[in-house]
């Protein structure tokens, strides 16, 4: 006689519309704009918004522990529409700390632009539309930003071992900015949003 061997119902899932993933080991974050000091170039803006009004919120699913090398990390963010003064909300963005891992990005809902900028501080942009997917290379920072007027879902998949590296962002933040301008987005150098 065959052997009979088991099939198992997943404990994951993915919803494909909204990007939602569920089952009992996903885990959530949420990122309130009291939360996200030095991040935006209008630090008095931010300080006049509701500290617990939420920016962005993120889950994930680490099947290993992190630093682990060789697995997968998967999760999603949800940037939610608004703005510190000009500057559209957007993730606080980040290197990896080790730096030569690499990063998948693809759009689910809403409208974003996905800032990049690497070690040289060269910074360029990519709109951010359902179906659009990003490949962050090594060594290559990655923020992602909300110009639409719904919520923004993009999911996201990461080596296990890559970690962030917050540190840098936030002390010297990337070399250009989204912020609103005649109504529409414009990616500014960061030395002319002091002045603004
Ligand atoms: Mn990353």
């Amino acid at each position: 006689m065959t052997k009979q061997m088991s099939i198992n119902a997943p404990d994951l899932f993915f919803n494909n519309q909204t990007g939602e993933l569920s089952g009992k080991k996903v885990g959530e974050k949420i990122a309130r704009i009291g939360d996200l000091t030095n991040v935006f170039a209008d630090e008095d803006a931010r300080q006049n918004l509701d500290p617990e009004l939420v920016a962005y919120h993120f889950q994930y699913f680490f099947p290993v522990p992190e630093n682990t090398e060789g697995g997968l990390f998967f999760g999603n963010t949800t940037i939610y529409p608004g703005k510190v003064g000009q500057e559209y909300f957007m993730t606080k963005g980040h290197f990896h700390a080790k730096g030569d891992r690499g990063e998948y990005y693809w759009c689910i809902k809403g409208k974003g632009i996905l800032i990049f900028m690497d070690r040289e501080r060269k910074t360029w942009a990519e709109e951010m539309n359902p179906g659009t997917l990003h490949y962050m290379p090594a060594n290559v920072a990655h923020r992602s930003v909300n110009v639409g007027n719904e919520p923004m879902t993009f999911g996201a998949c990461w080596p296990s071992d890559a970690g962030y590296d917050y540190g840098t962002i936030l002390e010297s933040g990337f070399n250009s900015r989204l912020l609103e301008i005649d109504g529409k987005p414009q990616l500014v150098n960061d030395k002319d949003c002091q002045h603004l």
